[in-house]
């Protein structure tokens, strides 16, 4: 393994070229191969990063060893403190990091970058984890709960939001004293390592945070694998998440999964349209589409049905397509596979007898030929059981089912095998306690698309969606594992 030599690439002065940090050192692939990252509005080859493999998830799983015991016994306090400064450095180089981030997402952008306000969040529990004082059988004997790390742990994430989904999973594990193995995905790697490099220059120590870089199959795999992995946590597709849940039970490994959903807009009679249409368009179209969260199925009392569509194609037609850089309000599909699905999606919705309203294809023009560009999609008159109702899509396609009552309207939303996050728009305190308990989803939100601003909300999936919660108040205790101390005196 040779170390890289630094170099701004992607126009950014925070990404080395060709170069993994293993061990606190910016290092190749073991065997010399790269992957070229590209920007999926225009083609253009943003940077390349290392290929790694199983030899380089080895290193980086020593190297983490190396440093966790020193990591595991700096002081609580003194683990939050170094959160704290890198929450600053991240906010000090913000609009650098949005770059970064909206060059290989292909995103325009839409907001702050949350990734210093969450790692604050979290700095704040580091030294707040706490174990009990325990009853015990007679008066010279202490019983207690330390909350101990667990060690080197693993993660994988997705690469539709790389930098929030960094902080959320190395954010938790080094502050409850664990050393991290990561890999970002091979589309979406840049933002990742530019915030370990961060997080090095804020004084976390060397090994603590390790980030490999590379596909799925090959450095991902080896993640969920590799026996000394002491705790796993993956985002991703179900089918990707069944695969490393079935390497983690090779190992009797514990984890954690975040596998997307098919998240329900339910519209109540009453419910204000006004607020409820350009929130649910704007929800489907944001990132194109591609967030676990997205409200992806609109189910609406048929009072208010054919307004609710004709306002919804309204509001999409005038989404403003094109590469992130131009005045846009949505740019490509991440690459070339995903349009495809996509776009299967988009003729099968039609083969199955749903009303396409609004898009349906690819935009015409010059300027879309060499980016994965679809349309913003409309679909009426869906069906429960099509598939288009049933599987998660990750774009920018709704799709519309009319419901008579509400017990039908809960029935519905209820009615796939996802569980991630659900909507119901109405005005009446009454309707609103009903869905809250009766939608199955980790999170609810009453009036507000992709949630109403909550923070230190923990999220997290029902059923399919997933097990495990993140970003909540038990973050970094859910990154620790308890052991019960007796202690009795000597009679001394
Ligand atoms: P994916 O295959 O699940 O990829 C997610 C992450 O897992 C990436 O880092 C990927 O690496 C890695 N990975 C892939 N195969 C692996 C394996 N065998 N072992 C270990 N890691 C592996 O998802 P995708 O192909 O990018 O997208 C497909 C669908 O997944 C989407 O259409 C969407 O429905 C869903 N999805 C959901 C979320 C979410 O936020 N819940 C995010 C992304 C995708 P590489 O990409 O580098 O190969
Ligand atoms: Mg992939």
């Amino acid at each position: 393994m040779t170390i890289a030599p630094p170099g701004p690439v992607a126009g950014s002065p925070l990404i080395i070229d060709d170069a993994q940090l293993i061990g606190g050192d910016w290092v190749r692939a073991a065997d010399g191969r790269t992957i070229d990252v590209v920007n999926p509005a225009t083609g253009e080859v943003l940077a390349r990063v290392p290929r790694g493999g199983a030899a380089d998830v080895e290193a980086a799983v020593q190297a983490a060893e190396a440093a966790y015991p020193a990591w595991r016994d700096t002081n609580a306090t003194a683990r939050a403190t170094l959160l704290f400064r890198w929450a600053q450095l991240i906010e000090d180089n913000l609009v650098e990091l949005d770059k970064l981030e909206s060059q290989e997402v292909g995103r325009p952008h839409w907001g702050p970058p949350p990734m210093a306000g969450q790692l604050r969040f979290t700095a704040g529990q580091a030294d707040k984890v706490q174990g009990l004082s325990l009853p015990t059988y007679s008066p010279d004997a202490i019983g207690l709960t330390l909350r101990e790390p667990y060690g080197v742990v693993g993660a994988i994430i997705p690469w539709n939001a790389p930098g929030p989904m960094f902080v959320t999973d190395v954010g938790p594990a080094i502050a409850a004293g664990n050393t991290i193995v990561i890999k970002p995905a091979e589309d979406a790697p840049l933002t990742a390592l530019a915030l370990a490099r961060l997080a090095l220059e804020a004084g976390i120590p060397p090994g603590v945070v390790n980030v490999v870089t590379g596909y799925g199959h090959e450095a991902g795999a080896a993640i969920p694998a590799h026996p000394r992995i002491r705790r796993m946590s993956f985002t991703g597709s179900p089918q990707t998440g069944t695969l490393i849940m079935a390497a983690c039970a090779q190992n009797l490994t514990p984890l954690h999964l975040e596998l997307g959903g098919k998240s329900p807009q339910v519209i109540l009679a009453d419910a204000d349209l006004d607020a409820a249409v350009p929130a649910i368009a704007r929800g489907i179209t944001l990132n194109t589409g591609q967030i676990c969260a997205a409200g992806s199925r609109v189910i609406v009392h048929r009072s208010v049905h054919a307004q609710v569509v004709q306002r919804l194609a309204e509001q999409m037609s005038q989404v403003k397509v094109g590469p992130w850089h131009e005045q846009v309000n949505m740019g490509p599909l991440i690459n070339a596979k995903q349009q495809e699905r996509v776009l299967q999606y988009m003729q099968l919705g039609q083969e199955e007898g749903a009303d396409l309203v609004l898009g349906g294809g690819r935009p015409a023009g010059e300027q879309f030929e060499r980016g994965y560009f679809v349309e913003p999609t409309l679909f009426d008159n869906v069906d429960p059981q099509m598939r288009i109702h049933q599987e998660e899509i990750f774009g920018p396609v709704l799709g519309v089912t009319a419901v008579d009552d509400e017990d039908e309207a809960l029935a519905v939303a209820n009615g796939t095998d996802y569980g991630l996050v659900a909507s119901v728009w109405t005005r009446d305190v009454g309707r609103a306690v009903k869905f809250s308990r009766g939608l199955l989803a980790g999170q609810v939100a009453v009036n507000a698309a992709l949630g109403a601003g909550v923070i230190g909300g923990p999220f997290g999936g029902y059923k399919r969606s997933g097990f495990g919660r993140t970003m909540g108040a038990d973050a970094v205790l859910d990154y620790t594992t308890v052991k019960t101390v007796s202690l009795r005196g000597t009679g001394a």
